[in-house]
């Protein structure tokens, strides 16, 4: 069996890894690169590998940066199935046909500009078209069921708890007699999160194949010191009459967002302000949570049955239109704006980003992972002007980070899942995190199992496993 990874490796975006055995090749997630302009460009066009040569995708999660390059898939030739959770199913449809939506705006956008310049437009990696084509070979399964995707090749979803639908996926090749089986995280979730029901623990494997975003870091307790933040920072917008905007994925971490800051109007913490989610997508996708009570904890489904919906609430608005949106450019505080894209690399965030960043009163709150080179990662770094749209703009509103609120999981809890592997792998590869958080993180599994094979491999190498 080999292992290549063509993204994600010493990176955090643009995960795809292929595995292949003698007659057949399986791609793992085939995710899209977000970061400098030019490099995801060439990343998204060029996937590293023959989409032709691949006879099945299965798909970790619905989140761009491992879903986003699918599209780009059948007109490269492939002609397999991709399988993935129910639930992954019905939000990957929304989120790709979003992204094509997005990309489609953002190049209208960008070009206008670069037309007015003289210099060369852009074109988006795919349309809504491709997204059709990829949706229709989509294979929805269940959590748990062995899945027949070729001759001696059976795969199974395991609840990743990071968002709806979020496995990790488990490869089963069987060659005479004997079987080696490789264990993908994709995303792994934290316990106690709001929602989502928490991680399984894992299933034995011989390779593991694990993801490392905060390999190198633990998150804050989701404690009392959190909630005065939070409640600081709002009182902080009614007395400004400011605007607090939060770059969100649309997917998870709004819903989360929502809950979290009705519990805190629940416990009478702060007065309710008025909550905008802007994003057409969050509004479809907080739907897709609707229809899969499967996916809940108990706590969550407990409130669904007792009180209805829990996403709705009368100072909570969920905003659709672009005219809407734009109104809310011009509108004063106190307000809270939740949009996408979570990293601010597109999406209606940067144009809310546009009109709040030089208003020293207004607050951008990050709560979410920020990947090397993007907007996000910008304000997170502290930067003083920083490009939006292309144009330097002077940032003067305070940036402020919620780790807490994190739906990775962190160092103890990734060494914690290695530790659960019964009997312990053979070989771990460490993906999915930047090359410091990976190092870091495998280093750490080394020293607690000197027995383990453990890799960090790079963009492109491959592995004879
Ligand atoms: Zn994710």
């Amino acid at each position: 069996m080999k292992l290549s990874f063509h993204g994600a490796a010493r990176s955090v975006t643009g995960s795809r890894h292929l595995l292949e055995v003698p007659g057949f090749r399986v791609l793992l997630d085939c995710g899209m690169f977000q970061g400098r302009r030019g490099e995801a460009i060439y990343r998204n066009r060029e996937l590293g590998f023959n989409p032709k040569s691949v006879g099945a995708v299965l798909l970790s999660h619905a989140h761009i940066d491992h879903s986003g390059a699918l599209p780009v898939l059948p007109g490269q030739g492939f002609a397999g199935k991709v399988y993935l959770t129910r639930a992954t199913a019905d939000l990957a449809g929304i989120m790709l046909e979003d992204s094509a939506r997005v990309q489609e705006n953002d190049c209208r956008y960008v070009n206008k500009k670069e037309r007015r310049r003289g210099r060369t437009c852009i074109r988006s990696f795919y349309d809504s078209d491709d997204v059709r084509k990829i949706v229709k070979r989509f294979q929805g399964e269940r959590y748990g069921d062995q899945i027949k995707i070729a001759p001696r090749l059976a795969a199974s979803f395991h609840d990743a708890g990071h968002i709806l639908g979020s496995a990790a996926v488990r490869v089963k090749y069987t060659a005479r007699g004997n079987s080696t089986t490789v264990l993908f995280s994709g995303d792994l979730g934290r316990s106690h999160m709001p929602i989502l029901r928490d991680p399984e623990p894992p299933p034995p494997c011989d390779v593991l194949i694990l993801e490392s975003t905060y390999g190198d870091r633990l998150h804050e307790q989701l404690g009392e010191e959190m909630k005065k933040k939070a409640q600081d920072l709002i009182q902080h917008a009614r007395t400004h009459k400011s605007k607090i905007i939060v770059p969100a994925f649309a997917v998870g971490r709004t819903q989360e967002l929502v809950m979290r800051i009705k519990e805190l109007v629940g416990e009478g913490r702060v007065d309710p302000i008025p909550i905008y989610i802007d994003s057409p997508l969050a509004n479809k996708a907080t739907g897709v949570f609707k229809r899969h009570p499967e996916c809940y904890d108990d706590e969550t489904s407990k409130t669904f049955s007792d009180a209805g919906d829990v996403f709705a609430s009368r100072y909570i608005r969920f905003v659709s239109s672009p005219e809407e949106s734009k109104r809310l450019n011009a509108m004063r505080g106190p307000c809270v704006i939740i949009s996408s894209s979570g990293m601010c690399e597109g999406g209606r965030i940067v144009h809310h980003l546009k009109h709040a960043i030089q208003d020293e009163a207004n607050v951008i709150v990050i709560v979410g992972f920020q990947a090397e080179h993007t907007l996000g990662r910008k304000l997170i770094e502290g930067w003083d002007v920083v490009p939006i749209f292309g144009v330097p703009t002077p940032r003067r509103a305070q940036v402020v980070r919620f780790n807490g609120l994190s739906a990775h999981a962190d160092r103890n809890d990734l060494l914690a899942y290695v530790r659960a592997i019964d009997p312990l792998p053979s070989t771990i590869f460490i993906v999915h995190g930047e090359e410091k958080q990976a190092l870091s993180l495998g280093a750490a599994i080394q020293a607690e199992h000197p027995r383990i094979n453990v890799s960090i491999p790079h963009h492109g190498s491959t592995h004879e496993v």
